[in-house]
């Protein structure tokens, strides 16, 4: 397997009749899912979504795909693919048509109305919509796209085939092969075998569960779980889940009919969501069981579900609020069970579990897939994946979707299969790949950063501010301020110091004083005038002296005043 080199440079000139694969998110990390594909120098991009901050990226709201790469090019965009509705795969859309609005969007009926209502919040108009279906075949540019059902945890999933000189891409999209889906839409291996017949030069394929082994349990499988937990409630029901997993609501549903249940819509991104599905058929409600929250609360408790957004422990979703006591409506009461129906995103786990223990310390009956099967992935487990590759028959092979350990765990599944050593990419973001005469090799690596989102801004906030907020957060602050005469060469006033975040006593640090007002005097003695140099000096020394002292290593901001 080739493996991304530190030492790549921009790639060279693609050669004529070559197809060039830039992975601008999504390889390296479950999240902001974005390729581009070049062909005579036209671009096709797959997916454009957001990957959501961890802990270690304080402040941030969202993390984008880096368009650097493309910036200059947008003009050369045919088409934007959107393989599925899921956040990690339209949620970046948006700040790319800002930068230019005419983007012809691609994508399934559902996967184009879960986008269209981003773009009101946007204030985007006139954007150009093409809905496709399993199926279809449509031409943008050189770019020739097929469309093949597969089935994941959201309706109406599309993996694309594409097609130019170069040769046939397919593109798994998000996909599992659960052979009895809720809505009879499986995977369509038909398709598959069809494209391998025809010679599928390189294969793009989901790795998020390529560690896991065998196969991954039917939706179908949870229902007796949730059914024994409505059966054990006597109290209210609350199930908390992915605003876009159509298929686990409907299941929800189907439960709090059989258990003479009303259901109310929790969350804004569950009102609207599962609103859009019921308008297009994605969803089966029977008359009179969705009722306002609101009203809800008028019924016996026995008699309510609410369905709920929250399940990774979003601090501002309304289940964490629920945790807290500090939802405007729902008010927890003890023996109330929460049903998480959701998986747990790496990186979540934390904020996952004090909603869990906020909840059981309120006297809630809490049900999650730590103790009970309602939850199953949306991915396909390694067995699938086989399964692909043997229909399928790639040339060449690119792991897409995934940490760096679940690409490498796909691509040797491919090897597994056959497929030859040095045909099984593995490339993270930024890497670039061409297609050349039916051999996929790496040429290259593109700038390619995390874009962070920042209340309003976009790219404003920098790795380096994220770092100083870090250290803010875990080391505290401290600044040292001196008036100086730099020509007598002596200290008028100070040092002054202030300390943030520390659990000493301010007067512990009157013990450096004296060696700053040393070294500063020192420093202009030596012929030191200016202060950048001097504030240097006494970052030095108060550096040293708290790392010594206290143990710590705080941001520290030292100021020197020219008197
Ligand atoms: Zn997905
Ligand atoms: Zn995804």
């Amino acid at each position: 397997m080739s493996h991304p080199h530190p030492e790549l440079t921009a790639p060279p000139t693609l050669p004529k009749g070559g197809l060039r694969v830039i992975p601008l998110g999504g390889l390296g990390e479950v999240g902001r899912n974005m390729t581009v594909f070049e062909y005579d120098g036209r671009l096709l991009v797959v997916d454009c979504g957001v990957l959501f901050p961890e802990d270690h990226h304080p402040g941030v709201d969202l993390i984008l795909p880096d368009f650097a790469a493309i910036r200059d090019r947008l003009d050369a965009i045919e088409a934007l693919v959107l393989t599925h509705g899921h956040e990690d795969h339209i949620g970046a859309t948006p700040y790319l048509l800002r930068e230019r609005g005419d983007i012809p969007l691609v994508g399934s009926r559902l996967t184009l109305a879960l986008l269209e209502s981003k773009f009101r919040e946007h204030r985007l108009k006139n954007t150009v919509h093409h809905v496709v279906a399993a199926g279809d075949v449509i031409s943008f540019g050189p770019f020739e796209l097929e469309f093949v059902a597969v089935n994941h945890s959201i309706p109406d999933a599309l993996a694309v085939a594409i097609r130019t000189g170069a040769g046939l891409v397919l593109h798994t999209g998000d996909f599992k092969m659960d052979q009895l889906p809720l809505d009879g839409r499986i995977t369509d291996l038909n398709a598959f075998a069809r494209l391998g017949e025809e010679g599928v030069d390189l294969f793009l394929t989901d790795s998020t569960n390529a560690e896991v082994p065998g196969f991954t349990t039917h939706e179908k499988d949870i229902t007796p779980s949730l059914d024994r937990a409505f059966y054990n409630s006597s109290q209210r029901v609350i199930v908390a889940c992915f605003a876009s997993h159509v298929h686990r609501v409907q299941q929800v549903l189907d439960a709090a009919v059989k258990h003479g249940r009303k259901v109310a819509w929790v969350g804004r991104s569950m009102v609207r969501n599962m609103g859009i599905a019921r308008e297009l058929g994605y969803l089966t409600v029977p008359p009179g069981l969705i009722v306002d929250a609101k009203e809800l609360g008028k019924l016996p408790p026995h008699q309510q579900v609410l369905i709920s957004t929250g399940s990774q422990g979003e601090p501002l979703s309304a289940l964490s609020r629920i945790a807290q006591r500090s939802h405007s409506f729902v008010h927890l009461e003890e023996n109330d069970t929460v049903i998480l129906a959701s998986s747990l995103i790496p990186g979540n786990e934390n904020a996952v579990y004090r909603v869990i223990n906020g909840l059981s310390r309120l006297g809630a009956n809490v049900v999650h897939k730590g103790n009970a099967m309602v939850h199953v992935s949306g991915h396909a487990s390694a067995g699938e994946l086989l399964y692909c590759y043997n229909i399928v028959k790639p040339r060449n092979v690119l792991p897409v979707h995934g940490e760096v350990r679940h690409m490498r765990a796909n691509g040797d599944l491919a090897r597994a299969t056959g497929v030859p050593h040095d045909r099984v990419l593995l490339a993270e973001d930024g890497v670039v790949v061409d297609l050349v005469d039916g051999v996929a090799s790496i040429s290259g690596k593109v700038e390619c950063g995390y874009v962070f989102v920042d209340g309003s801004t976009v790219g404003g906030i920098s790795e380096s501010s994220l770092k100083d907020r870090r250290i803010l957060g875990e080391e505290g602050f401290v600044s040292v301020i001196v008036v100086v005469d730099t020509v007598t060469g002596k200290v008028l006033s100070g040092p002054e110091i202030h300390a943030r975040g520390f659990a000493e006593e301010a007067s512990k640090f009157d013990k450096v004083r004296g060696p700053l007002l040393a070294a500063v005097e020192q420093a202009m003695a030596d012929g030191t005038t200016d202060t950048y140099q001097l504030q240097q000096t006494m970052r030095r020394v108060l550096g040293r002296w708290v790392g010594n002292q206290l143990r710590r290593r705080p941001m520290i901001v030292p100021v020197v005043v020219e008197a």
